[in-house]
């Protein structure tokens, strides 16, 4: 949490407000929507627990079709059973051996897909949360489905140190703040080499708000292609 630029007095804060179960004094934490997402996006990361519980009957969920042949999307209240992170829109598994992520990320054959919140899924949902207006397009199915083909965040989930892996996707220094609208000159990195390229706030998989994203960039297509299409190739079937 500190290499999230958090304060001690924050982390304590939040550690406070999720043993409440109050969303409201999360938020008072002086925490940007964000950074309590990328939390929660941390915290699940790791699979299992409760966070899966929508995959298996025994726990109310509903198993998985063959994941190496269907992509399974669970739509559920995600915060319902979760009040203390009330802001999670969703969250998914990528592909096993990826480059670009840690080693062990990928779900298993029983948790690999994508999970969304009802409110967070379409663009005609009743979706009062505090993070209306900013996910109320269906842009986290894009997102999260990008995690699955083997996207990370546009910043590296770091500073401007860190990247996604990716070439051709512009250095960031941290997700794009969704309150701040699209902002076509927040540039929060100095490229090694000119031209001085802005923060990508219309990519999908940053987190500025749905209505600024609208685009994967080619060398992202290609990842999600080197995922797909030697599967399909060799095997015969889609992981
Ligand atoms: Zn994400």
């Amino acid at each position: 949490m500190e290499d999230l630029g958090l304060t001690p007095e924050q982390i304590q804060c939040l550690m406070e407000a999720v043993s409440t179960g109050d969303i409201n004094s999360a938020l008072a934490c002086g925490v940007s929507l964000e950074v309590l997402l990328q939390l929660v996006e941390i915290f699940t990361s790791g699979g299992g627990g409760n966070m899966d519980a929508m995959k298996d009957p025994a726990t109310g969920g509903v198993a998985a079709w063959d994941t190496d042949r269907y992509l399974n999307i669970w739509v559920c209240d995600l915060n319902g059973e979760n009040p203390a992170v009330g802001l999670l829109l969703g969250f998914a598994y990528p592909p096993a051996d990826l480059p670009n992520w840690p080693a062990g990320s990928n779900g298993t054959a029983a948790t690999d897909g994508v999970v969304i919140d009802y409110l967070s899924f379409g663009n005609n949902t009743p979706n009062t949360t505090p993070l209306q207006p900013f996910a109320d397009d269906g842009r986290t199915a894009v997102h999260e489905v990008g995690h699955y083909l083997g996207l990370r965040h546009i910043w590296g989930d770091g500073d401007c140190t860190q990247d996604d892996g990716i070439d051709d996707t512009p250095d960031a220094d941290a997700q794009t703040d969704a309150t701040a609208g699209c902002d076509p000159s927040q540039n929060t990195c100095t490229e090694a080499t000119d031209p001085q390229l802005p923060d990508m706030y219309e990519n999908y998989m940053d987190y500025s708000s749905d209505e600024c994203q609208n685009l994967f960039l080619r060398q992202q297509a290609d990842l999600i292609r080197s995922v797909l299409i030697p599967a399909q190739v060799c095997c015969g079937k889609i992981r």
